[in-house]
């Protein structure tokens, strides 16, 4: 067994045994390897050095009650990979290839998944580049596919802490833009108005949809969820926001296994004081309750609080996490087992 204490994990990477690499050259994808070597060697002019044409992907494994390994959803994560690359015109690595390379990666690496009850997991990135050099605009023909894993700590240590928002005046998608892509490009222009944030002591940005700023969108990372007063779920609807599987799939559980009924619309800014709940949803943090939310100045506060996560917001953690962890009966096709 590793020397781990799992329990007091950061999220943060950590260098583990094997990652899963795929080539893409004359027109189609190699086979694919496990390797031990964690370095990444590409020509200085390399098509995602100059002009960014990268995707990415992140999901977990887990170890069930009855100690098995096991992944949440991954058919959507490779879906939603295949949407990226097709938005950023690079080679679709093959959705039943994808699946597969991460069963063996997990596999390979088994013991550093986290045991069951340690609040840990083990974190998977697949991710995809254009490797060839290129000067003039224009997608690689060279690509690399490549996932690698981490065990990471639970991201709420000592229970699950309301945060703050703020509406920054930068914008994160454009209409018709990448928006509902998994692309780097979106992460890199989110880079200083999260430091922003932070240095006004604020935890994230709420971006407004950039059209007409009188929407909210969603977080740099973190899809948003809503209660309201009569305890009906509603998350922003936009061509925008990334799919969140984790929001997607709270949104059936409200539905199907808390007979809540749980919405996708428009939400305006000015409803935000009408709700008694928020928090963001994402694989990292299943759900972070959000107390607060600043917009230059005005405040929205919700009712759950500073303290403590809302009740509702509360209940649909404790439903997901129980599926993810084996101590629920899952909806058919959410567990795949590795
Ligand atoms: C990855 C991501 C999410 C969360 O998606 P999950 O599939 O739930 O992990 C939300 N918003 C953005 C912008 C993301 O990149």
């Amino acid at each position: 067994m590793m020397n781990i204490d799992w329990g007091n994990l950061g999220f943060g990477y950590m260098k583990t045994d094997f990652r899963f690499v795929s080539n893409y050259k004359d027109g189609k994808w190699d086979d694919g390897e496990l390797i031990t070597d964690d370095s990444v060697v590409i020509n200085e002019s390399a098509c995602v050095l100059q002009y960014a044409q990268t995707c990415f992907e992140g999901l977990k494994a887990y170890r069930t009650k009855d100690n098995k390994v096991v992944c949440f959803r991954p058919d959507l994560n490779a879906k939603r990979m295949a949407d990226s690359a097709a938005r950023l015109e690079m080679p679709v690595f093959p959705e039943g290839k994808f699946i597969e390379a991460v069963k063996k990666v997990v596999k390979a690496n088994i013991d550093w998944v986290p045991p069951f009850g340690s609040g840990a997991s083990l974190y998977i990135r697949p991710y995809m580049f254009g490797t060839n050099p290129v000067m003039g605009v224009k997608p690689a023909i060279e690509y690399q596919f490549r996932i690698f894993v981490s065990p990471v700590g639970p991201y709420f240590k000592g229970g699950m802490k309301p945060i703050i928002l703020r509406v920054p005046d930068f914008d994160r998608a454009a209409p018709r833009g990448t928006g509902h892509v998994k692309a780097g490009l979106n992460y890199a222009m989110s880079l200083h108005a999260i430091i922003e944030a932070h240095n006004q002591g604020y935890n994230e940005n709420i971006y407004l949809d950039s059209a007409t700023r009188t929407k909210v969108e969603e977080t740099g990372g973190a899809n948003i969820i809503f209660v309201t007063k009569d305890n009906e779920i509603v998350t922003p609807k936009s061509s925008t926001i990334l799919p969140s599987i984790t929001r997607r799939s709270l949104m059936y559980v409200a539905e199907n296994i808390l007979g809540l009924k749980a919405v996708e619309r428009e939400i305006y800014k000015e409803e935000l004081s009408d709700f008694k709940e928020c928090a963001l949803c994402g694989t990292a943090a299943v759900l972070s309750p959000v107390g607060k939310i600043v917009d230059h100045g005005k405040e929205y506060a919700f009712p759950s609080g500073m303290e403590k996560c809302g009740e509702i917001t509360q209940k649909l953690y404790d439903t997901l996490t129980g599926i993810q962890k084996g101590e629920i009966e899952p909806p058919k096709g959410w567990i795949f087992e590795i």
